[in-house]
């Protein structure tokens, strides 16, 4: 289980929120058997889109967060809900490239350039869609950009996954910081003083500090109340009634064709779940379908 906690300073202007995504992203890895650096990369991109599931209103509200780069890695995708709990998988899973100039996984060199878009489905007729330039590919601060360039939300993004040698997770996670609007300058330098020498997210997780200690650990000069907490976990709403929407969507032609196969196999993305179909099968779902 993850855990993820949100909270305001009691003066009512600094939202803290943090994730522990350790196990989501250990699961993430075994379902998708990525290699470190996609790893990395798939694993900051579920706790971010966690973290900003979790800010979403609406108990139905969906959030998905996707990068489009023209590095190794190819586009990533991760979909939350609104306690949390998110799924997602990357394009080309292994990806072998040398650390980067600091020591560390080079997910801005798997990703390359590209774009962020983040899509939010509030229930409405038409979700809500922005897109922005990668600012580094490093995801945190594009994060950051996209609140900054979207949202004019002044805030604050860190990202972290600790990959131990076999590959398993040994710690991944971030923060949110955000400040509401008509802050004062005062408030904004103490945030900004407090993130000064502050340890890597994953460096404070690891050495076993809770998320109430990170978020107080980031924002020392304020006092911080917990508004709320869950337990997200890496979750894929896959059914067969939902693939089976789906084939029917491609169209009747498209599984006339499909059903001259004995037997196709559909492979779910976020959880390689194979959900197998006869042609007799596919045939009776051709019915259903328009063109
Ligand atoms: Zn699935």
């Amino acid at each position: 289980m993850g855990r993820i906690i949100r909270t305001i300073s009691t003066t009512g202007e600094v939202i803290a929120i943090a994730v522990d995504a350790t196990d989501i992203a250990e699961k993430a890895q075994q379902i998708h058997q990525t290699s470190a650096v996609t790893s990395a990369a798939l694993g900051r991109l579920l706790a971010a889109a966690s973290m900003m599931g979790d800010m979403l209103k609406g108990k139905d509200d969906t959030l998905t967060l996707r990068i489009n780069g023209d590095g190794p890695a190819g586009s990533i995708i991760a979909v939350s809900d609104s306690e949390g709990n998110c799924r997602g998988y990357v394009a080309n899973p292994v990806v072998e490239i040398p650390l980067n100039n600091k020591g560390k996984l080079d997910v801005s060199g798997a990703i390359g350039n590209g774009s962020l878009t983040v899509m939010k489905d509030l229930g409405l007729k038409e979700p809500y869609i922005a897109q922005i330039q990668l600012v580094s590919g490093e995801i945190a601060e594009d994060i950051t950009s996209y609140y900054a360039v979207s949202e004019q939300t002044p805030t604050v993004c860190a990202l972290g996954v600790l990959v131990n040698p076999d590959l398993s997770i040994k710690a991944a996670g971030g923060f949110l910081i955000q400040l509401l609007p008509f802050t004062s300058e005062e408030t904004i330098d103490a945030v900004e003083r407090g993130l000064q020498d502050l340890p890597s997210f994953t460096q404070m997780l690891s050495a076993g500090m809770t998320l109430e200690e990170i978020c107080q650990r980031a924002l020392p000069e304020f006092e911080l109340d917990v508004l709320d907490e869950s337990a997200p976990e890496y979750r894929c709403n896959c059914s067969r009634g939902r693939v089976e929407a789906a084939l029917i969507s491609t169209g009747k032609a498209e599984l006339e064709d499909m059903a001259k196969d004995e037997k196709t196999e559909v492979t779910c993305h976020f959880c390689d779940k194979v959900y197998s179909f006869t042609g007799s099968e596919l045939l009776a779902l051709s019915k259903k379908a328009t063109e």
